[in-house]
């Protein structure tokens, strides 16, 4: 089978390997599209140095074989979507019932070795319970998306919407068209803060009512005059630096929350007022990666089609173009390229 490993910074190369045997408690999976996410962007521009590393964490594909000892109800032939975050059960916070906060849930790997999650491959092995089957009609480049869903999915219940709020979204890159898409399933009004045009516009398309310049410094008293001087029950920040997050924190209603799901490189602290968390409650969280029952809503919502992702998916690549295919994903006009097999 073919496989792309990324060895240097900017260099990618195919190389023929053995289709991976399966252990009883695994399955494999052909792979038939992949996403191209920050992830292993990361690795192509050389800003994180650990090759070879085998990327592709975005995956939907068929089942090819089931192990013998595979408790979950897939049968070759099915159309699945992968969550590639192993989870070893026995660490403290496994236990705890936070297993995507795991421990030991990165994989270890010596200078050297073959590493990564392995979905730009034509075949991956996966876990039994890291595979979740979808609807066999499904458009496998929409069934890409079903990662950064289930970890958008876990944002958004973190804020507890309620009908008839007011969402802001900080940025709208793809997760931050994510939220806006599921706030509004939530039915809330959103509120979408974004310094460049073209994604402001995009942002309406996805159903935001409202779109704001940042830096025109009109987001606070607009987002004031929108809700009576309240504020809004919720912010997620997705994009942008620390002054989002202040200027976030600022649009807050009492009892409002904020949630961090970008993260800032580099990292630098911000301030707060303690006594706005005191006196109006307000709740500062964060949210990182995706739950087995945040992976199994994502797959549902796009297997009965209640969330449009398409117009997410800026380009669909053939995997043998995979190096011009991760320039496509470097640029800023593109939302997800998703590679197909
Ligand atoms: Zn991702
Ligand atoms: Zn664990």
């Amino acid at each position: 089978m073919k496989q792309a490993v990324i060895t240097a910074p900017k260099s990618i190369e195919i190389r023929e390997t053995a289709v991976p045997e399966i252990k009883p408690n695994e399955v494999l999976v052909k792979v038939k599209a992949c996403g191209i996410c920050t992830f292993e962007q990361r690795f192509y521009k050389g800003v994180q140095q650990a090759y070879p590393f085998l990327g592709g964490h975005e995956i939907c594909g068929v089942i090819e074989k089931v192990g013998a000892r595979v408790a979950n109800d897939v049968k070759p032939g099915d159309v699945v979507v992968v969550a590639s975050l192993t989870r070893c059960g026995e660490c403290h916070f496994c236990r705890k019932g936070m297993d995507h906060l795991c421990i030991n849930a990165g994989e270890k790997s010596e200078p050297g070795d073959f590493w990564g999650p392995g979905g730009f491959s034509e075949y991956m092995v996966a876990k039994g319970y890291e595979v979740y089957k979808v609807a066999s009609d499904l458009d496998y480049a929409l069934g890409t998306v079903a990662e950064p869903l289930a970890c958008v999915i876990r944002s958004i219940q973190k804020a507890n919407l309620k009908f008839g709020d007011t969402a802001v979204v900080l940025g709208a890159g793809i997760m931050g068209l994510l939220h806006v898409k599921l706030a509004k399933l939530q039915g809330t009004r959103v509120i979408v803060s974004e310094p460049d045009a073209a994604r402001r516009k995009k942002a309406l398309e996805s159903g935001a009512d409202y779109v704001f310049n940042p830096f025109d410094e009109g987001l606070e008293k607009e987002v004031k005059s929108l809700t009576q001087g309240r504020g809004a029950e919720a912010v997620f920040f997705t994009a942008g630096g620390t002054s989002a997050v202040e200027q976030g924190i600022r649009l807050l209603a009492k009892g409002g929350t904020i949630v961090l799901y970008g993260s800032i490189h580099p990292a630098a602290p911000i301030s707060i007022n303690p006594n706005d968390v005191h006196y109006d409650e307000i709740v500062i969280t964060g949210a990182i990666k995706h739950t087995k029952e945040s992976f199994r809503e994502a797959a549902a919502l796009l297997s009965q089609g209640l969330v449009n992702v398409k117009d997410l998916i800026s380009e669909r690549i053939p995997f043998e173009k995979v190096e011009y295919a991760f320039e496509r994903a470097l640029s800023p006009d593109t939302y997800r390229v998703v590679l197909l097999f």
